[in-house]
Parts: structure tokens; sequence; C-alpha cells
């Protein structure tokens, strides 16, 4: 007899009639013979619905009562599910994240899980029942409700999955997988049967939102594999699997863009030792992360600092750097919030030259100006004006043949 853990996003389960179809198919494999743990999103819209009344309440919202708030979306699919089984004729019980216990550090909206008892879910499946658990949120040792940031349900699965030992961990959603590039702004982008975590948490990192960035390096860490595939229709999706177990690698495997980043520069900086960390401390002291940096080739003693943050730091960030620049007699700081990062991506890249300058030509071919160029092992970014977003992937996708079946590496 499975365990088998499915979890189903929030359009998967947008309406009632969703959610009784999605019932009618866990129901199927219980009534199969395995052990049935599901994980269900908020209905889609309604984090979001929340999240806008958090923001109409209070300028910032208080964290531990946006936790509150928002992870109560999670609380009605699940109810909701348990009675779709109940009136199919079945079993179930719904549970919340501190009725598992899920534990988590006490960081509010962007919770880590700690601990996750399992003693309580077996029990209930040991007396025949699909066991209904609310995904993104947990509660601290102290007793307060925390969420794991947005797009957490899938963390929450691949945990349970990992804690209970599961013979698989099932990622249902409203595309058949994990695709060359968003299938939402490409058509031609291709399904990927196999791919290494390493690939998947780059792919993650870089905005594809398909299956959440920690959900990714906890499969990892507990060599979970993960399916994730389509909750309409039956068809096989995309193995996240170990790379030993990918037969072919492929030079690029993804296109992937990202709008939730927006630039700031630093204009006519003294170029002088300190002056970065006095630039960088105080927005790490903010908690706000810095990803990409540049810093321009000197011209009488003054340099600019051009960096990226996330868009939604972006307002504070601004605040900081204009004190800082007074301080530091900068001559201005200047933003621009339009902007996206594409990248391609492929741990083929590792031992291959020329994907940076044969992107840098696509881009050109297209009229596409870079501002910001970064490189690792395995992908390279660039930071364009965001009205081109569709452009560049479409390009890159079709430069590197993503939509052919495949492009494996020559063998040297
Ligand atoms: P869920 O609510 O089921 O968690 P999400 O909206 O979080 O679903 O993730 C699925 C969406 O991710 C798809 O609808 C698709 O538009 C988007 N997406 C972005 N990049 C990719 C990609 N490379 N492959 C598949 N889907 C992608
Ligand atoms: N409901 C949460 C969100 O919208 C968690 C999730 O769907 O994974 O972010
Ligand atoms: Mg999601």
């Amino acid at each position: 007899m499975a365990l088998i853990v499915q979890k189903f996003g929030g359009t998967s389960v947008a309406s009632t009639e969703k959610i009784a179809a999605v019932a009618k198919r866990v129901i199927e494999k219980h009534r199969e013979g395995n052990r049935m743990v599901v994980v269900l999103s908020a209905m889609a819209g309604e984090t979001d619905r929340l999240i806008g009344m958090a923001n109409s309440m209070q300028h910032i919202p208080d964290l531990r009562e946006m936790d509150m708030l928002i992870s109560s979306g999670e609380q009605v699919s699940i109810a909701l599910f348990a009675m779709a089984v109940k009136a199919a004729g079945y079993d179930a019980v719904s549970l919340l994240g501190d009725q598992v216990a899920i534990r988590t550090d006490q960081m509010h909206t962007r919770a880590r899980i700690a601990a996750i008892d399992v003693e309580r879910i077996n029990t209930h499946l040991e007396k025949g029942k699909i066991v209904v658990v609310a995904g993104f949120q947990g509660v601290t040792d102290a007793g307060d409700i925390t969420t794991l940031g947005r797009g957490g349900s899938d963390t929450t699965a691949v945990a349970l999955a990992a804690a209970l030992k599961a013979d698989a961990c099932e990622i249902f959603t409203d595309v058949e997988g994990v695709f060359t590039t968003d299938p939402g702004v490409y058509k031609k982008a291709r399904k990927i049967d196999y791919i290494s975590y390493d690939e998947m948490l780059e792919l993650a990192s870089l905005g594809a939102k398909v299956l959440d960035i920690r959900a990714v390096s906890m499969a990892k860490r507990f060599k979970v594999p993960v399916h994730v595939r389509s909750t309409f229709t039956n068809t096989i999706g995309t193995w996240v699997v170990d790379e030993e177990k990918i037969m072919e690698s492929m030079l690029v495997s993804g296109i992937t863009y990202s709008k939730k980043e927006a630039r700031i520069t630093v204009k006519k900086v003294p170029d002088q030792p300190g002056v970065a960390a006095k630039i960088f401390l105080p927005i790490s002291d903010a908690g706000i992360l810095v990803d990409m940096i540049i810093q321009n080739t000197q011209d009488g003693g003054l340099t600019d600092m051009t960096f990226t943050v996330p868009r939604s730091d972006y307002e504070r960030a601004m605040q900081i750097l204009h004190k800082v620049a007074a301080d530091i007699r900068a001559e201005d700081v200047t933003g621009d919030q339009e902007i996206t990062k594409v990248s391609i991506v492929g741990v083929g890249m590792r031992n291959h030259s020329g994907i940076a300058s044969t992107m840098f030509q696509i881009m050109s071919k297209e009229g596409i100006n870079m501002m910001m160029v970064s490189t690792s092992e395995i992908k390279v970014s660039v930071v364009i004006a965001e009205k081109y977003t569709e452009l560049a992937v479409r390009a890159l996708h079709d430069a590197f043949a993503l939509d052919k079946d495949n492009m494996p590496l020559e063998v040297d």
C-alpha cells in the first residue's frame, strides 16, 4: 500500500465544483488502495484578496496579524474538500498547520519549517481516512500561526512527503508540468519530462513560479522525487529528480523571466574604499536582498553603482539610499521599476562557451537593450525593459530551439 502526497494549487480548487472534481480524483487513488494525504492552497485569488484587505487596514500591516488573516484561505478550501469526500461516501479529515503540527520559526509571512509531527496524520490514515492538510501555514513554538511565503503550499507538500516518507509527491497545477518557458507567454513552450533538482532550483529562483523554490530545495535535501502535473488531464507531467537519473543533458533547458525586481543607481559616488559597504549595509540591515550589482568604471574619481532589489522593497530601499547618498556625497539616486530579468538556464552550460554571446546576439538582433548582465555556471541573466519581456523570451526560445524535441549536448 503506497502513501501518496498530492498538492492542488489555487486554480485547481477555484470553485466548489472544482473542489468536488479534485476530491473525486483523490478518492479514485484511495480506492486503489493508497493512503492519501492531500495538501491544498486557498481558492484562486483568495490570498491576494486577503492581502488587499490587510493593506487597506494598516499602511504596513502587522506581520503576525497578516499571517492570522492570510492563513484563513486554506482553512476554507480544506474544510470544503473534506465535505466533498464525505458527500461521496468516503471518510476525510481536514487539519490546519498547527493541528498537524507543522512547526516553524517565527519569521512571519516567510517562515521556515523546522519540524513536522506525523503522528496525528498517521493515526487518521490508519483509520482509512483521506487526510487534508492546509498548505502554506505552520505554527511557532509559542503557538502563533505563521505562513511560508507566497506559493508556499508546494513546500508544505514536499515537507510532508519527506516527513511521512511518502512513496510519491505530486504537485497538481493548471499546466501539464514544467515547460521550457512559461506556456502562458509562449505557446511553443515544450514540456520537460525530467529535470534535475539543481536546474529546477535555478528555474524557480529566476521566476518559473510553477514550483516554489523552497519546495525544490527541500525535495533535493530529502531526495523526494516530485511529479509536477495537470489537475485537468491525466497526462504524465515533469519529474524533478537527482541529476544522475537524467540520461540526456540539455544545453539550455529553460528560459525564465521575473518582473519582481527593480533597478536602482546611486550616481557619481566617490570611488573610495568603504563606500560600497556604506551603501549596502543599511540596505541589508533593512532585510532587503540585493541581487545583481554593477560598478561602472571610474571617471574623475567618481563612479556609478547600479543594482537590483525586490520590487516590493523598492520604496523602502529608495528612502534609505537618499539618506546614504547625502552622507557619502553621491550626486543622485535614480530607479526604474519597469524592468524584467530574463534568464537562460541549463546544466549543460557548465562545459560550453558561447552561450552568453549567442544570447547577446539575439537581444541585439531584436533591438533590445541589456541594462545589466550576470552569469553563473548554469545560467545567464540579463535585465531589460519590462515591455520587451515576451519578445525576448520568444526570441531566445527560438534561438536555442527549445521547441524541438531535444537539443542534446554533443558527445566529445
Ligand atoms: P498553483 O496555483 O497550482 O500553485 P502557480 O500559478 O503557482 O500554480 O504555477 C503555475 C503557473 O506557473 C502556470 O500557470 C504558468 O503560467 C507559470 N509558469 C511560469 N514558468 C513556467 C514554466 N517554466 N513551466 C510551467 N509553468 C510555468
Ligand atoms: N495561497 C498561498 C498563495 O497564494 C499559497 C499557495 O497557493 O501556495 O501564495
Ligand atoms: Mg504555486
